[in-house]
């Protein structure tokens, strides 16, 4: 069984990854980088793919084994496409999900129920340790909400609408989310090229 190691402690989005990859790739065995005593890798890009690739590459070659990594946020178009790769710090505390979604609140306050557009972006970067990989995007397109509500999910979620609908990722049940998100679409992608990629 091939194994594939998942760059994240995120218990969210590893919940979301093995969702999906089981459905889409049931032969490959998924493993947590937290069962390696490694350091976390540093987030040092500023673009989704640069970050993704990082992480993988990194870990790859720290475990021998490819390694699996995305790297996700929300873009918001009244702020230029901010927090992107800053997502999960806006704020200033890394992963404050409350925080950060106060902060795009208070900086949304006076803008427009037209202009709140925004979208969520997902890169996930394959790397095998012999210097491989590939790299794939998704994205959901929606809009900002004034007031959060909903208890799926994580991050921004509560405040994310996507377009046609009328409830936010944070009231959708799992696999509603999984069909639409910007994690569900780029995941789909890359689940069917991870057999050929590792070889299995
Ligand atoms: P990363 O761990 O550097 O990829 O940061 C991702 C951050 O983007 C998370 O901490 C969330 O704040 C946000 N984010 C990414 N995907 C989602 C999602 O599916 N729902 C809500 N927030 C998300």
């Amino acid at each position: 069984m091939p194994d594939l190691v998942l760059a994240t402690r995120n218990k969210g989005k590893i919940a979301e990854v093995q969702r999906l990859i089981s459905l889409h790739a049931p032969q490959i065995t998924l493993r947590s980088v937290s069962e390696f005593n490694l350091d976390d890798v540093e987030e040092t890009g500023t673009t989704f793919e640069e970050n993704a690739l990082l992480k993988a590459e990194t870990i790859a070659r720290q475990t021998g084994l490819t390694a699996l990594a995305d790297d996700s946020g929300i873009a918001i178009d009244a702020l230029d496409g901010a927090p992107g790769v800053y997502s999960a710090r806006w704020s200033g505390v890394h992963g404050d999900d409350a925080a950060n979604v106060a902060k795009v609140l208070l900086e949304l306050s006076d803008v427009p129920d037209e202009d709140r557009g925004a979208q969520f972006v997902c890169v996930i970067a394959l790397a095998h340790p012999d210097g491989r990989s590939i790299i794939v995007r998704g994205e959901v397109e929606g809009v900002v909400r004034r007031d959060p509500i909903g208890n799926h999910g994580f991050g921004y979620d509560p405040i994310f609408q996507p377009d046609g609908y009328a409830i936010t990722t944070a009231q959708m049940d799992p696999e509603t989310k999984d069909a639409i998100s910007h994690r569900g679409k780029a995941l789909r992608e890359i689940a069917s090229k991870i057999g050929p990629f590792i070889g299995a």
